[in-house]
């Protein structure tokens, strides 16, 4: 999901977001000690609060903004500040299948006797507390989610970082405890390595601002410092008068040609199928239309049963099924790889016959 396809927008814009930085600045572990999250950029967290504000995706007021390194650093905060220190056994980690590959790995990569992965959410019974992962829209299948597991002492993370109008029509502001946004999906910054929790509960930051502490004692301030430019410049472009030329237009419209690229080459081969998404309006870029997901999740129909290895063998490097916790019949595809790449791919996949 390395999102290159961004790149040829951010270089139609030239300097207005190149940063400078003297050699003299940013020399302090510290932005503002008095905040609650000290490391974090009070210019950038403006324009976080900004941003949301101008796309309506999430709800700011009296939330804590925690700053990460990525939003991979964010949910292993989230998951150490979540978790009962006082339980004898680790806390279970689900979320709904198929599931972002990471979340199994980095949840159980230094077997934690805080929390443990425990799979499948909708195959989740166990009695007690548990932590669910809420994908919204999904990584990798593009649906838009809730939480699935019935049960009365859940705890939630919703990992919101495909909730942005190229990818989806923007509902209403999501308004949940904790919410987990990046720069690598919403503006393509995959290498700032910047992402950004909306926390309500104060405690829960403060935790997750103790483990960033221990982790790497904050996060660059270089990165940020850039991340608050391109918010920025994307809030200014989209409310002022060059509307039509802003960041979501542009990547909307390159989503929107790609989706339908990508249909047609399924149609043309006719060995695989792709879902529909239900058109809905969005009260951003205020018009209908069907999610366009980051990923195209593709199953194999007939009897190919590893679906990634025959695409392989035609030259297409997919992930497959099982990395995402469902059958090898499916394979994730990025949408996100620049112009050349992707008309590869698509003229590459409509030429397949069984
Ligand atoms: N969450 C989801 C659902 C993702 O798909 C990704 C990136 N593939 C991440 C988090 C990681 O984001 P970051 O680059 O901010 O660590």
């Amino acid at each position: 999901g390395d999102p290159t396809m961004y790149e040829s927008y951010w270089q139609k814009k030239g300097d207005e977001t190149t940063v400078v930085i003297p050699g003299w600045q940013f020399m302090s572990y510290f932005s503002d000690a008095t905040r609650l999250c000290w490391f974090l950029e009070p210019e950038f967290a403006k324009q976080i609060v900004r941003l949301h504000n101008v796309v309506g995706n999430a709800v700011t007021e009296n939330r804590h903004i925690v700053v990460g390194t990525g939003s991979t650093q964010l949910f292993q905060a989230a998951l150490y500040a979540l978790s009962p220190c006082a339980e004898a056994e680790p806390i279970s980690v689900v979320s709904a299948a198929p599931y972002y590959s990471s979340y199994p790995l980095i949840t159980d990569c230094l077997k934690s006797r805080l929390y443990k992965w425990a799979g499948d959410a909708r195959s989740f019974s166990k009695n007690g507390p548990y932590i669910e992962l809420v994908t919204s829209p999904n990584n990798p299948d593009g649906f838009a989610r809730r939480s699935v597991v019935n049960g009365s002492e859940g705890i939630l993370i919703h990992d919101l970082a495909y909730y942005w109008p190229q990818y989806t029509p923007i509902s209403s502001p999501a308004n949940y405890d904790l919410m987990l946004f990046t720069v690598s999906k919403s503006t393509g910054h995959a290498g700032m390595r910047i992402g950004w929790a909306l926390v309500k509960d104060e405690d829960v930051a403060r935790k997750m601002t103790k483990y960033i502490e221990i982790n790497t004692i904050g996060v660059s301030k270089d990165s940020q410092v850039r991340a608050a430019k391109v918010l920025k410049v994307i809030s200014d472009n989209s409310e002022g008068p060059n509307e039509g030329d802003s960041f979501f237009e542009f990547s909307y419209r390159v989503m929107a040609k790609r989706w339908k690229q990508l249909r047609e080459a399924v149609q043309q081969s006719g060995l695989f199928s792709v879902s529909d998404f239900p058109p809905q309006l969005c009260m951003f870029l205020n018009r209908v239309f069907e999610p366009q997901p980051a990923f195209a999740w593709i199953k194999c129909e007939g009897d190919i049963e590893d679906c990634e290895s025959f695409l392989r063998g035609k030259k297409i490097l997919t992930r497959g099924g099982k990395h995402f916790g469902v059958s090898p019949k499916y394979v994730r595809i990025s949408m996100l790889d620049r112009d050349k790449n992707y008309e590869t791919f698509v003229r590459r996949l409509s030429t397949i016959r069984s």
